[in-house]
């Protein structure tokens, strides 16, 4: 459902990305690790074309992503991206968050977008905040906000950037049980994490990024318990 080929990404002559090959089956949950700077962020942004990818060709849900021609607004509606910030709407309370997208985007009514967002926020854990506003609410619950405001567009595939490494580290679970709940719905998710344990649990395959390049992949086991590459290996002794 993702399809990277041969992605290329430079930012002036600083090779970020160089030569990334990564095909994502639909419901496939796949964890992205790798040092600060090994291009993680940039290859997530580039799947939505947050950033525009020097060369190499991008696919999502068949179409082409790369292609200028392509509708980008209509390809970003199947990929939901939660950041490491959340950046919730701060004058709107936490329903009408969920809400907007739906309605300026899918031109959806106000009744049903509420409907709808109550919803995703019963799912989140979140109901009784539904009319508070953003800063009365913890991290944890601003991000699992974010995570219902995604879901509000029915994306086809999830992109989750460092979705915890914002939190203080008694918040980290409940965002970390959304997303896992969410995974066993069987939502298609490309998650960027130096959670080891979520990608234990959760991942179909673990993706190790290092210099632009996919050191290696595999199952959780293969990776995390017995990488083959040297730089796996001194990545996981760092953060183990
Ligand atoms: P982290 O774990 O710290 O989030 P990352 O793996 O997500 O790191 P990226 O954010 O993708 O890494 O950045 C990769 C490299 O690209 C870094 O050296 C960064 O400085 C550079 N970079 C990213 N965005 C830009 C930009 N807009 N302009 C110039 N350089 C950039
Ligand atoms: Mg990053």
């Amino acid at each position: 459902i993702v399809e990277i080929q041969n992605l290329k990404k430079a930012f002036g002559d600083h090779v970020v990305l160089d030569g990334i090959n990564l095909s994502v089956r639909p419901g496939e949950k796949v964890v992205v690790l790798g040092p600060s700077g090994s291009g993680k962020s940039t290859m997530l942004r580039c799947i939505n074309e947050l950033e525009v990818p020097t060369s190499g060709k991008i696919f999502v849900n068949g179409v082409e992503v790369t292609n200028p021609k392509t509708n980008l607004n209509k390809v970003r509606e199947h990929l939901g991206m939660v950041f490491q910030r959340f950046n919730l709407w701060p004058h709107k309370t936490v329903v009408e968050n969920v809400m907007l997208a739906q309605q300026i985007v899918l031109k959806v009514a106000e009744e049903p977008a509420r409907r709808k967002a109550l919803e995703l926020l019963k799912s989140v854990g979140l109901l009784e905040k539904a009319n508070d506003y953003p800063a009365s609410l913890s991290g944890g619950q601003q991000q699992r906000v974010a995570i219902a405001r995604a879901l509000a567009m029915e994306p086809k595939v999830m992109l989750f950037d460092e979705p915890t490494s914002a939190l203080d580290p008694e918040l980290v679970g409940e965002v970390l049980s959304v997303m896992k709940r969410l995974a066993d719905s069987g939502m298609t998710m490309i998650v960027v994490t130096h959670e080891i344990g979520f990608a234990r649990e959760v991942a179909d395959r673990v993706v190790f990024m290092d210099g632009g390049h996919i050191i290696e992949e595999g199952s959780p086991e293969e990776i995390l318990v017995a990488p083959k590459e040297e730089r796996t290996k001194s990545f996981l002794a760092r953060v183990l």
